[in-house]
């Protein structure tokens, strides 16, 4: 992967880099597609990150559809697929770590021990494998996105971060991976993180700019939800995911909630239409 990428650099080509964990659906492709457009080379990594998951949680039974997904990836036109396996990425001895202090220990770090620290540091090693011009990002993680810009702009990294927008189902559901998890009726009761954040929508299109009432109006919409349990919904400024009093620059609403066993998250980028402007608009 370093050589071919060597070989593209020195033949002037502009490189995206589009990094997954697999199990692809549109939101992937999506990022593909986009870099497509931007780079005249494009590379698509799939790595189950073992890093990024804490002990209890599913990496042993995360999906893995690596036929398929290389058929998908081809299809699109990619130029090369990277898929690593783990003791490549984790030869015996590996020490050292990326941990971008702060923002991984809030929201998502604070539910999922380590998960940033895994991150950041396998993003910081594709980024040096491969030493993108651009890489390719879903808004759907917000936050690792914050994460990863914070830690481009903290080590001086040259590749330059794209954010791209939620790919969802008909009814709102955010893709993920994850969804395949769900079983028929978690399946129907999963579009209630979408549904409070149309709430929330709602009530800061009626004038409210107090965090804790649209955190209150999304609380309510889960109470009616009693397949769903809340993790968290809440208001942050979006640059470094401090808690947020009142929406009044741009700011991520977010919420993590699981439908039985599985666990999902997705957001909202609220900002205002112009600097000196208190209207808003929203980004679903
Ligand atoms: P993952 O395979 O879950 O690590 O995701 C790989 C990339 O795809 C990440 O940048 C995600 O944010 C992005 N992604 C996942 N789901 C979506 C979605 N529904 N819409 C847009 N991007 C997504």
């Amino acid at each position: 992967m370093k050589e071919a990428a060597r070989q593209a650099r020195a033949d002037n080509h502009l490189i995206g880099l589009v990094p997954t964990m697999g199990a692809l659906h549109e939101g992937h492709l999506s990022l593909v597609r986009r870099a497509k457009q931007e780079c005249s080379r494009v590379y698509a990594s799939i790595f189950v990150n073992p890093k990024q998951f804490s002990p209890n949680e599913d990496f042993a039974k995360y999906p893995r559809a690596f036929e398929s997904d290389s058929a998908k990836f081809a299809e699109l036109g990619i130029d090369a697929l990277f898929a690593p396996p783990p003791e490549e990425i984790y030869p015996t001895g590996f020490s050292t770590y990326v941990n971008v202090e702060g923002i991984s220990d809030r929201f998502e770090g604070r539910s999922r021990p380590g998960h940033f620290r895994g991150v950041a540091t396998v993003v910081l090693k594709l980024f040096e494998i491969i030493q993108p011009d651009f890489a390719y990002f879903g808004r759907k993680d917000a936050q690792q996105v914050a994460v990863i810009q914070r830690m481009v702009r903290d080590l001086n990294l040259s590749v330059q971060i794209v954010v791209c927008p939620i790919v969802r189902e008909p009814d709102g559901l955010a893709l993920s991976s994850r969804n395949a998890y769900l079983n028929p009726e978690e399946r129907r009761a999963a579009t209630v993180l979408h549904r409070a954040l149309e709430a929330a929508r709602a009530e800061l299109i009626r004038g409210t700019r107090d965090s804790l009432q649209v955190q209150n109006t999304m609380r309510a919409v889960f109470e009616k939800e009693p397949l769903a349990r809340l993790d968290y919904a809440e208001v942050v400024a979006a640059d470094n995911f401090d808690p947020a009093v009142r929406v009044s620059r741009a700011s991520y609403i977010l919420v993590a909630a699981y439908l039985g066993k599985t666990r999902l998250i997705d957001n909202m980028l609220v900002e205002p239409v112009n600097t000196d402007s208190s209207e808003l608009q929203f980004h679903l």
